[in-house]
């Protein structure tokens, strides 16, 4: 595996695989855990070469978001990548990424006015500006984003359709703890207490899913019981939780298709996301 971390480098090596080998790519912000290794593991068993990226992107954070408090271990990630087959890591600095004068943004409409679009202004933007860039420095063949950040993976596919990126976007499932909590590199920022409390948000949405089963359609019951069952911990608060579709994320009424439950909970100085998508 190798490592870099200048974007005239990383575009370079690449060249020499094109156009006989499919190159998958991962991107991350670090504190590499088993949900980004199994991204990894399906963009693999998808591609010829494989490129991590870990970028703590600036511009996805708000003021007064966590961006300082973000874990970062460099050493860490580079051996687990290594461990799991990633053939180029790419670490670029700020500097590389944003030069002085840096001024140019992509952003996605519709799609990103709810859910962590509404609770954090201008994540998406910054998102979606750096996946731009990064696509445009490794130009791989497919991309592989997880299901636990959703809103993100739809927002992404959107995207690349508007702006013909040639790019196919994969959405791979969300990787839990035994104990149900979805696996996030913000999970290491969790006290004992709040770590303890944290399974309740994935029990309330499978309680979701099964009153779903059972033919509960209405969005608004389905909201409280999951909000009931959270708030009941007082460490836990909710941030939102939305019942939106899967095409313009726009919020439901009534579930009659397919649909995301997605929530956002904050403790302490954490905010955890998760989500089920129900197809009935
Ligand atoms: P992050 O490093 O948190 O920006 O995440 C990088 C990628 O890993 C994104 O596509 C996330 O959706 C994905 N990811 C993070 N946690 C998980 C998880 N528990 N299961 C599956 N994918 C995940």
């Amino acid at each position: 595996m190798q490592t870099i971390t200048t974007i005239k480098e990383m575009s370079g090596r690449l060249e020499a695989f094109r156009p006989e080998k499919r190159i998958g790519f991962v991107p991350t912000m670090g504190w590499l855990h088993e949900g980004h290794l199994r991204l990894l593991k399906t963009a693999k068993s998808l591609s010829d070469v494989t490129v991590l990226s870990i970028y703590v992107n600036p511009s996805q954070f708000g003021p007064g978001e966590d961006y300082s408090l973000y874990p970062r271990d460099v050493e860490r990630d580079h051996r687990l990548a290594e461990e799991a087959g990633a053939d180029f890591i790419f670490l670029p600095p700020d500097e590389e990424m944003y030069p002085p004068g840096y001024q140019t943004w992509v952003s996605v409409d519709e799609l990103t006015r709810h859910l962590c679009g509404a609770s954090r202004p201008g994540h998406f933007r910054g998102v979606t500006t750096v996946v731009t860039k990064l696509f445009n420095i490794v130009r791989p063949h497919l991309a592989v984003f997880g299901q636990k950040d959703a809103q993100q993976a739809l927002v992404i596919k959107r995207m690349v359709y508007d702006l013909n990126i040639d790019v196919d976007i994969v959405m791979a499932p969300t990787v839990r703890e035994k104990d149900g909590l979805a696996v996030s590199s913000r999970n290491k920022n969790l006290t004992p207490d709040q770590r303890r409390a944290a399974p309740l948000i994935y029990q309330a949405l499978q309680k979701c899913s099964k009153s779903i089963q059972q033919g509960n359609r209405d969005c608004a019951r389905l909201k409280k019981m999951v909000r009931d069952m959270i708030t009941d911990n007082p460490l836990l608060q909710i941030d939102y939780v939305e019942c939106v579709d899967l095409d313009r994320m726009q919020p439901l009424r009534h579930i009659s298709a397919s649909a995301l439950i997605a929530v956002a909970v904050r403790t302490g100085t954490v905010r955890l996301v998760d989500n089920i998508i129900v197809d009935i």
